[in-house]
């Protein structure tokens, strides 16, 4: 059995996963995610070829894991996307949603070009082709991909349906992680311990960093509605449509329950996250138990009273132009475009209201502008004077801290032979990969983009 793995992306970044595990003349693809950061259109060209592919196993949704798919069936891949029932249902919504990105990317890419004709990606047909040949294979269930290599998944813990592939090849037990998520999250289980892995993939988003508790993140989310309450402004927070607004609309269903907030208006000002959260309510499968308890009871934490779901531009507006005091959720989380830039137009200069971020900034982006304190922004070409509070919550992060990602390490049975870092932004990846080095003894490197490393068979 000749075994390798080579790392076509997520390396020294956290978007683009893409790796391929070669077994003989078989090359399985561990996820096939868009690179961020990078001109849109480059995201056309593979750095290996896409006929060459057998299989791809998708690790979960989210689009830095997803996204080049469709591009891989347009360029000659002809094989199975494997991945769990609640990632297809979420892909399907995230990569349309990639398709109206990708066409506002490539108008705005066209128009610094001086009139060169850009493509984008793909568009819903090539999406709907590609959803085709998805299969589900449900958590624990071993599916052999070939005679003698089997494929598992087990629960990352990170969004609805996450998971960590493992693969037996002939006794050699090759792991990945995907994106680990931090435990305790609600709704969903946390993430689950690898039994047995010979090599081991593991992410590192935040390989040199501890999170502050979950508690803390919630209580201070209390303190900021209080303060809206009170002052008679909103609370406007940015926020992507599918993970991060379900987490925070669960604590303000506990903030309001256990009367530590007074009862105020909740709007989801995204038609997409509307989508997401059905999805999510069809599959309990995925739910910790808390929640299935919750539900069982008749209580739904994703709907109640003061929570309200507005699909048309119309909805939109309506809280827009409305005086009463609400918590807004709108898309998108970085600001960049979408919905947000209505509210932030609204209430940016409003004293009494507060925009919260709760997700990572990048650089480059209107939402890290504002948190890097700027008095005045520019939305739809218009000065908009920054009087309203920034804030910036960081506990209720999807991804697992340095001490968690180690943690899911040492809980392995039989130490790794070898560990290869990934999904990170340089000094994380390496500060962890000195870390377990030097402190579980064990091989673990960074690997560099494109190379590919021999894994010795284990039988
Ligand atoms: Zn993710």
């Amino acid at each position: 059995m000749n075994i390798k793995i080579a790392f076509h992306g997520a390396v020294g970044r956290t978007t683009g996963s893409a790796h391929i595990l070669t077994i003989n003349d078989k090359r399985i693809l561990l996820d096939c995610g868009m690179i961020q950061g990078i001109p849109h259109h480059y995201n056309r060209n593979f750095s290996f070829d896409p006929r060459d592919i057998d299989v791809v196993v998708l690790s979960h949704a989210h689009i830095d894991h997803s996204g080049r798919i469709p591009l891989l069936f347009d360029q000659g891949f002809d094989g199975t996307v494997y991945c769990t029932p609640a990632t297809k249902a979420l892909a399907k919504i995230l990569l349309l949603d990639a398709v109206k990105i990708s066409k506002e990317e490539a108008a705005k890419e066209q128009r610094k070009s001086k009139g060169r004709y850009i493509e984008p990606l793909y568009d819903e047909e090539d999406v709907y082709n590609a959803l085709k040949r998805f299969e589900t294979i449900p958590y624990h269930r071993e599916e052999f991909l070939e005679k003698q290599v089997s494929l598992k998944f087990l629960d990352a813990g990170h969004i609805l349906g996450s998971a960590q592939p493992i693969l037996d090849i002939d006794g050699t037990v090759v792991a990945f992680t995907g994106d680990l998520g931090q435990n305790d999250q609600p709704l969903i289980k946390n993430p689950e311990p690898i039994e047995k892995a010979h090599y081991l993939i593991t992410e590192s988003t935040y390989g040199d960093r501890i999170h502050p508790p979950m508690e803390h993140a919630t209580k201070t989310l209390g303190d900021f509605a209080k303060f809206v309450t009170r002052e008679g402004g909103k609370l406007v927070i940015p926020s992507f449509a599918l993970g991060r607004t379900q987490t925070l609309i669960y604590f303000l269903n506990e903030l309001f329950e256990k009367d530590i907030i007074q009862k105020t208006p909740v709007y989801i000002d995204s038609p997409m996250a509307i989508d997401a959260t059905e999805i999510y309510l069809k599959h309990p499968e995925c739910f910790d138990k808390e929640t299935v308890e919750l539900l069982r009871s008749g209580d739904n934490p994703l709907r109640f009273q003061e929570l309200h779901y507005s699909k048309t531009h119309r909805e939109s507006r309506a809280i827009l132009t409305g005086w009463e005091t609400c918590i807004v959720f709108a898309g998108s989380g970085m600001c960049n475009g979408g919905r947000i830039l209505d509210h932030l137009l609204n209430d940016l200069p409003n004293r009494k209201s507060i925009v919260l971020f709760v997700g990572f900034q990048a650089k480059g982006t209107l939402g890290r502008e504002i948190v890097d304190g700027a008095k005045e922004v520019e939305i739809y070409n218009k000065k908009i004077p920054v009087r309203a509070k920034i804030k910036m919550v960081r506990g209720f992060s999807a991804h697992a801290d340095k001490l968690e990602l180690k943690n899911h390490i040492v809980r392995i049975k039989q130490k790794p032979r070898k560990i290869f870092v990934v999904h990170g932004e340089a000094q994380q990846s390496l500060t962890f990969a000195a870390n377990i080095r030097n402190t579980l003894k064990i091989w673990t490197h960074v690997p560099q983009y494109k190379q590919e490393y021999p894994l010795k068979p284990m039988n």
